[in-house]
Order: C-alpha cells, then sequence, then structure tokens
C-alpha cells in the first residue's frame, strides 16, 4: 500500500502526464486574488522612479553635515513635488518621506537627530552618504521581470502588478471541480432526514476546500447507491476538470463507486493508502479527467482531499503543486496509536513565543465531526510509530482555513 506521500507524488506525476494547457482570461486586478497568473509582467519604468527619500528630514551633502555643523534651510520639498533645483552647497533642504531627493544632495538626515532656529539647521551627528536615500532603479530596472507566469496572485502580487500599470491580468482559469456525495442515507441540507438518514454535509466541506484550494466547486447533490443513479450523475460529473466522490469506496455490498467508474473505462492509479482515516481512498482517470473517490466519513473526506485533491488543483491551476504545509509542534500530551498506518488526528495547534505546542483532541473517529470544532490541525503520527511520549516533536497538518 502507498504512503500518503506516495500517493500524492502519483497524483502530481499523472496530472502531468496528461495535462493540456489550462484555459486563460482577463481579469481585473480587484477579480484576480488566488488566480495563477498566466503572463509576464514588466516594470514600465524604473522603481523608484526618482532618488526618494525614505525619512522626513533634510536633504543634504553628506561632507557638509557633520556634528555641530550648521546648514541654510532653502524651502521644503513633500512628496509628489517635481523636484528639478539643485542644492546649493552650504544649504539643506527639509524633506518629506517619498519625496525626490533634489541633485546634488547625496543624504537625508531624520529630523530627531536635528536642531532648527529659523533658517538655520544645526545637525547632531555625523552624516553617511547615501543614507536615508533609495536611488532610482534599485528595486526593478525598467523592463525587468516584475511577475513570472505561474505565480499565484497574492495581495502583495497584485499590488506589483499595480504599481506598474497592470490593471487587469492574463490568468489561467480555475479548475473545475465536481463535487458529488453518494449515500442512501443522504438527503440534502435543508430537508428534515428521516429517523435513520443524515444531512449531505461532505458536500459543503468539499466545495469550502475546493474553493481554498482555488479550485472553482460545481455542487452536484448526492447520488443514491444504485448503479443507474450513479452513473447518470458520474456522467455528468465528468464533463468537468476533476470529479470527487465521496462515499462508496469502502469494501461493502452497496460502495459501487469503483466499479460504475469502471463500466465508464477508468485506468486507476490507486485504491487504497497507508492512512486512517481514508485508507480506502481512489484516484485514477476517466474520459481523460481526473477522479478522486474519496471515503464518505467527514473526517477522512476532509482529510483525504487536504492530502490529495490539492496537488491536481494546483496543476490544473496553472501553478507548480504547494507542498503539504507540514509545521513541527512539540506533542503535549503522549499519544498511543495503532501502529500500520499513519494516523491524521484532529488536534489543537497552541503557540508561545518560542513554542508551537500540539495535543490530540478527543473523538469518536471518523465520523466524528463535532470534534473538529476545536481542530485548528490534524496531528500527523508516523506508520512505524505507536507510542509517541509527550515533549516529542512531532509534523502537523495545519488547517490553513482557520490558522
Ligand atoms: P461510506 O464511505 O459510503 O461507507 O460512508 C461512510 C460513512 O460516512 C457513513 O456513516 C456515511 O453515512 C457517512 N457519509 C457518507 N457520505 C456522507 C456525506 N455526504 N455527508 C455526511 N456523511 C456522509
Ligand atoms: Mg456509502
Amino acid at each position: 500500500m502507498l504512503s500518503f506521500e506516495q500517493a500524492r507524488q502519483l497524483i502530481i506525476t499523472e496530472t502531468k502526464s496528461h495535462q493540456a494547457a489550462s484555459p486563460t482570461s482577463l481579469r481585473p486586478l480587484a477579480d484576480a486574488l488566488g488566480y495563477v497568473l498566466a503572463q509576464e509582467i514588466r516594470a514600465d519604468r524604473d522603481y523608484p522612479p526618482f532618488h526618494r527619500s525614505t525619512r522626513d528630514g533634510y536633504a543634504v551633502r553628506a561632507r557638509e553635515a557633520v556634528e555641530n555643523s550648521t546648514l541654510r534651510c532653502f524651502g521644503e520639498i513633500k512628496a509628489g513635488d517635481t523636484v528639478l533645483t539643485p542644492l546649493e552647497p552650504g544649504t539643506c533642504v527639509q524633506i518629506m518621506t517619498g519625496a525626490a531627493v533634489p541633485p546634488g544632495a547625496d543624504a537625508v538626515v531624520m529630523i530627531e537627530f536635528t536642531r532648527r532656529s529659523g533658517d538655520a539647521v544645526t545637525f547632531d551627528r555625523d552624516t553617511q552618504a547615501t543614507q536615508n536615500i533609495v536611488a532610482q532603479g534599485c528595486e526593478a530596472r525598467t523592463g525587468d521581470l516584475a511577475l513570472a507566469p505561474g505565480l499565484r496572485l497574492g495581495f502583495a502580487e497584485l499590488a506589483i502588478a499595480a504599481q506598474v500599470g497592470a490593471a487587469s491580468l492574463l490568468c489561467y482559469e480555475k479548475p473545475r471541480v465536481a463535487i458529488l456525495s453518494t449515500g442512501d442515507e443522504i438527503v440534502p441540507i435543508p430537508e428534515t432526514p428521516g429517523p435513520f438518514h443524515i444531512r449531505n454535509s461532505n458536500g459543503v466541506s468539499l466545495a469550502a476546500q475546493v474553493r481554498l484550494a482555488a479550485g472553482h466547486p460545481v455542487p452536484l447533490g448526492h447520488a443514491l447507491d444504485r448503479v443507474e443513479d450513479l452513473s447518470a450523475k458520474i456522467e455528468l460529473g465528468l464533463q468537468h476538470d476533476i470529479l470527487v466522490l465521496s462515499g462508496g469506496v469502502s469494501m461493502g455490498k452497496y460502495d459501487l463507486v469503483e466499479s460504475v467508474l469502471k463500466s465508464f473505462g477508468a485506468e486507476f492509479f490507486f485504491d487504497a493508502v497507508a492512512i486512517r482515516p481514508g485508507k480506502p481512498t481512489v484516484f485514477g482517470r476517466c474520459r481523460d479527467k481526473l477522479v478522486f473517490g474519496l471515503p464518505g466519513n467527514p473526517v477522512s473526506t476532509m482529510v483525504t482531499f487536504q492530502l490529495f485533491v490539492t496537488a491536481a488543483i494546483d496543476l490544473l491551476s496553472g501553478a507548480a503543486p504547494r507542498p503539504l504545509p507540514l509545521l513541527n509542534a512539540t506533542l503535549s500530551e503522549s499519544l498511543h496509536e495503532k501502529p500500520g498506518l499513519a494516523h491524521f488526528l484532529p488536534a489543537r495547534l497552541e503557540w508561545s513565543s518560542a513554542s508551537a505546542k500540539v495535543h490530540a483532541l478527543p473523538w469518536q473517529g471518523s465520523g466524528d465531526i463535532a470534534a473538529l470544532r476545536h481542530a485548528n490541525c490534524f496531528l500527523v503520527v508516523p506508520a512505524d510509530r505507536h507510542d509517541i511520549p509527550a515533549g516529542e516533536n512531532v509534523s502537523v497538518l495545519p488547517r490553513l482555513d482557520v490558522l
């Protein structure tokens, strides 16, 4: 059986091997957060475009502004002012943060290190040339690459695009991820379940996870555990880039997902991973679309989505797959788990100034959604460890939606 790392790597390899170029569209900056850039963005001019003062103070010739010297102040320059007149020898000019340093000046002295009486400015200490000035073009030169294709657009990347005047950006479309829950016991959220029925919580958590992974969720409701209903809805799901099913992949008599997919000609790359929860996870390709069959127990569905489906969404988004965001923390309470499978336990990560500590939360197993209320991560217990004493370093998979 594959480890979760091997299974994830297989998903990356298989997704890459058949990948067609993702479609692109032009998006206004305000609507581009989380998309992946499909073009080069270059600096339209030098940055900064002029020698910029980084402080409020006085623009000077450094060799003139020595300790206890006095220079006559000649006017002021504020941000946005046109600055063409050179600084006369023996003078200084008051300057504000973000303003252009005048020709002839080679340093800015912070106002805190000066005394002023009328036009006379006296300096408390010696001045070094270049201090408090960012030279023209030292952040970027005209034509330099500001943003490369394949980059995911976060707030900083959007600011960079804005700075160079790229008001809209060519982005890859988000992959469309069809979500199909399965099970005769499932009812839609607004319905009152019968005494032995349950609501379709996986449909909701999966759509949220798709959105967080920067995919576009396409909810397809649920299918009954019958070949005809499953076939009809899988047919719909295969019109999208990725089909994610929940439930129906275990060994039960009514777990029909794999056999129905097979009847559609699916090729499977794995149908088990050495993890708990989530062991019967299925990954394959069907009519050139990626298909994931995730076990239906809600915590299994969430864990397996985060471990596996995210890699495929990243690749179909036009980006390199982000590594699993595993963190290290100190275990605060000892653990005793069955060996053989890697365990992902609902857990709580707490920080103090110097350390991160994690403890597993009480739970009743992978059907226990309520146990996740206080969970901000999953604690990873490696397959070959069953007793881990308090104080040991462990890995955690953070829930990036709440951390
Ligand atoms: P399965 O993987 O189909 O054997 O389902 C395992 C467990 O998960 C069963 O107890 C199901 O009732 C539950 N389950 C399956 N699908 C869903 C769903 N969409 N929402 C909530 N629970 C589910
Ligand atoms: Mg089922």
